[in-house]
């Protein structure tokens, strides 16, 4: 499949473009950016054989069957309308839009005009969390009681502009991890959260934007989820812990764009490791998405996931905002 990106972003750079070409007959062939001469140095480090500075452009000259956005937050609704229109399907960063709203513009968009649409949560595809998602739907957990996840990193130097310093554009903690937090917990309890509570603050890094955030989430089952998400802790280590009443799998290291860290489950047997699969996340995301305009499944996590991750997002930065409980609106 051919691909175009919709910004030259780093994620593009670092995952995107090595796991497009990694799909039988993958490409990238061409590249947007606001700014010319930065899409054109992007395109020759990365051999791309077009760049263009205006999105209709690109849309009607180059060479794609999908587009990848990765832009900065605020500009990924009508990016991805842009190119729904065009026919094009399309891979949209999370968080997918500034609002529930217009994340549903997005997907309902894309439903109508017949085209793939996918958000590009990561986690759900790591052979960890698989491996994790079996013991919990296997049973081998008994009914969950509680889940907790830790996700406070210290933000590397490269990426302390916008996330940091820009509300306008997005930014905070809350849309650039609580979202990927929200769709794993999704993802391994296959419920959706119905309420949460929360808090958030600056602890050094953020200007204008939160840059920690602690919530809690009400699920459907009865279930109580915990989370932690930061970018300004450098020694804390993330993971995930999912204790039911016939066990307990502790995952350390796992919220990571790398296969990587450790599973364990405890029952009454003791304490097991739990084997998985080391795969790319991001060419196995690729992989489904590709089967998915071919026809055959889904991608891993489709447009709809992405609007409710977002919606859980913003219900726990208005609940830290106003301190008051926030029944999750998805928009449906
Ligand atoms: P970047 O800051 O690298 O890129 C965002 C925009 O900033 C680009 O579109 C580009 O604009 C501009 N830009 C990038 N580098 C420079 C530079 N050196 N100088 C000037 N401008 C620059 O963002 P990320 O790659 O970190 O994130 C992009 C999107 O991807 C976000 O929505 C984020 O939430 C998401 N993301 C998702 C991840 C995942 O695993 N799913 C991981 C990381 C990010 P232009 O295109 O106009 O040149």
């Amino acid at each position: 499949m051919k691909w175009a990106l919709v910004g030259a972003s780093r994620i593009a750079a670092g995952y995107m473009i090595r796991a497009f070409r990694a799909q039988p007959g993958g490409a990238v062939t061409a590249v947007l950016s606001a700014d010319a001469q930065r899409g054109a140095a992007y395109a020759e480090t990365h051999g791309i054989d077009r760049f263009f500075d205006d999105l209709d452009t690109l849309l009607a000259e180059a060479d794609c069957d999908a587009v990848y956005i990765s832009t900065t937050n605020e500009k990924h609704c009508e990016q991805a309308l842009a190119a729904i229109a065009a026919g094009k399907h399309v891979l949209c960063e999370k968080p997918l839009a500034m609002s529930v709203a217009d994340a549903v513009r997005m997907v309902r968009a894309a439903e109508q005009a017949g085209v793939v649409f996918a958000t590009n949560h990561h986690l759900r595809n790591a052979g960890s969390h698989l491996a994790i998602r079996e013991l919990v739907s296997s049973g081998r957990l008994g009914p969950i009681l509680s889940v907790r996840v830790f996700h406070a990193v210290s933000l590397p130097g490269a990426l302390r502009g916008w996330r940091i310093s820009d509300a306008a554009a997005g930014g905070g903690v809350i849309p650039d991890i609580t979202v990927h937090d929200a769709d794993t917990v999704r993802f391994h309890l296959g419920e959706d959260p119905v309420e949460v509570v929360a808090q958030m603050t600056n602890s050094g890094l953020g200007h204008g934007v939160e840059d920690s955030a602690m919530s809690i989430w009400k699920m459907p089952s009865g279930a109580m989820v915990s989370t932690h998400e930061s970018f300004t802790h450098p020694f804390a280590g993330t993971g995930i812990e999912i204790h039911g009443t016939e066990g307990s799998v502790v995952a350390r290291g796992v919220m990571t764009q790398d296969p990587k860290g450790t599973v364990t489950l405890t029952d009454p047997e003791g304490t097991h490791d739990i084997p998985y699969d080391t795969h790319d996340l991001y060419e196995r995301s690729m992989g489904l998405f590709e089967a998915a305009v071919r026809g055959q499944g889904r991608p891993s996590a489709d447009g709809w996931d992405g609007v409710k991750s977002l919606a859980v997002a913003l219900a726990v930065r208005e609940a830290a905002r106003t301190g008051t409980a926030q029944k999750i609106d998805y928009g449906v």
